[in-house]
């Protein structure tokens, strides 16, 4: 419990980010802003900011779409009380119940917001990866929901593990009401456990966290693998749709999934080189942040010295394969 706890944190490298970055804060009515995205897409872009009391840990990028049957809602946030305030914004647009819920990932700022669906439409059907079930039936739901209980000072309390119902493997096409959903899965990306939701009808494409714009991901040692991820982002840009909706940061089209590929090349070009050189990976932070400069404005690229330790156990690994 206490290796897996203390993981998490270094991975994600919480602690220093909350320090190293100044609060965003919500709106005081703390309501969420949909912004309409095209015929049937919704998104609420949340703050780019790791889980902190002035945010109450809201920081992913809630969408939902409207179909002729209902609801179908992606990622609805990090807690019960996020996951109640996206359903307020969602019934200031519609009347219709929420019947279907996708969940990109098992990362918890994702998906602890069910709870509010389930107990507002206990009848909604909750998909995801069949690895993010096994995952949620493994625990890990409960660690997400005391990591941000205390990141948050306590805003996300009362928030229960409502975990996914039906396993996905990627390749299925889910009609609801008159669309088509279509589920994408490239194997290990940014999770082992990544999905994305293509709406050919709107041409869109929600990505998860394998496209975020302007944000350096945090390295999740064992979690995400650079090579995946990068197979993961030429997938989404060969669907050649209109809008990428991305975990984090604003909403737009492909020039973001192009940007977010440009900069893992770069930094897996830049640690190969320096590897192949025989630095080590703390020899190379330094250089690589000049080299990367053009990225120095991207959320937590303070923090790119952990994902270059962590790439660069990536390209070990790969050079003895
Ligand atoms: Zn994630």
């Amino acid at each position: 419990m206490m290796t897996w706890y203390c993981r998490l944190l270094l991975g994600m490298t919480l602690c220093s980010s909350v320090l190293a970055h100044p609060p965003t804060s919500l709106p005081e009515n703390g309501e969420l802003v949909a912004r309409k995205i095209s015929e049937h897409i919704y998104v609420v872009h949340g703050p780019q900011a790791f889980p902190n009391p002035q945010t109450a840990g809201f920081m992913n990028n809630p969408g939902f779409i409207l179909t002729r049957d209902g609801v179908v809602v992606v990622d609805p946030g990090s807690s019960v009380q996020i996951g109640r305030r996206l359903l307020q914004s969602i019934r200031k647009i519609t009347g219709k119940p929420v019947v279907a819920v996708f969940n990109t990932h098992v990362h918890g700022d994702h998906w602890l917001g069910n709870q509010a669906i389930r107990e507002s439409y206990p009848q909604a059907r909750i998909y995801a990866h069949q690895r993010m079930l096994e995952q949620v039936e493994a625990g890990t739901g409960e660690e997400w929901i005391a990591l941000f209980s205390r990141l948050t000072a306590g805003a996300t309390d009362g928030t229960r593990v409502i975990g996914p119902d039906i396993g996905l493997q990627g390749g299925e096409v889910i009609p609801i009401g008159e669309l088509s959903f279509r589920i994408h899965h490239t194997g290990k990306a940014h999770s082992d456990n990544d999905i994305m939701i293509e709406l050919p009808a709107d041409s869109a494409l929600f990505t998860g966290d394998i496209v975020t714009n302007k944000r350096i991901q945090s390295a999740r040692p064992g979690d995400s693998d650079i090579f995946g991820q990068i197979h993961a982002v030429e997938f989404a840009l060969k669907t050649n749709s209109r809008w990428y909706l991305p975990g984090h940061g604003q909403s737009g089209g492909r020039e973001i999934a192009e940007r977010q590929l440009q900069f893992l090349q770069s930094l897996l070009n830049a640690v190969q080189r320096y590897y192949d050189q025989g630095m080590s990976d703390y020899e190379m932070v330094e250089p690589i942040k000049k080299e990367l400069s053009a990225y120095s404005d991207w959320y937590n690229f303070d923090e790119l010295g952990r994902v270059i330790a962590h790439v660069f156990l990536r390209v070990e690994e790969k050079s003895f394969e």
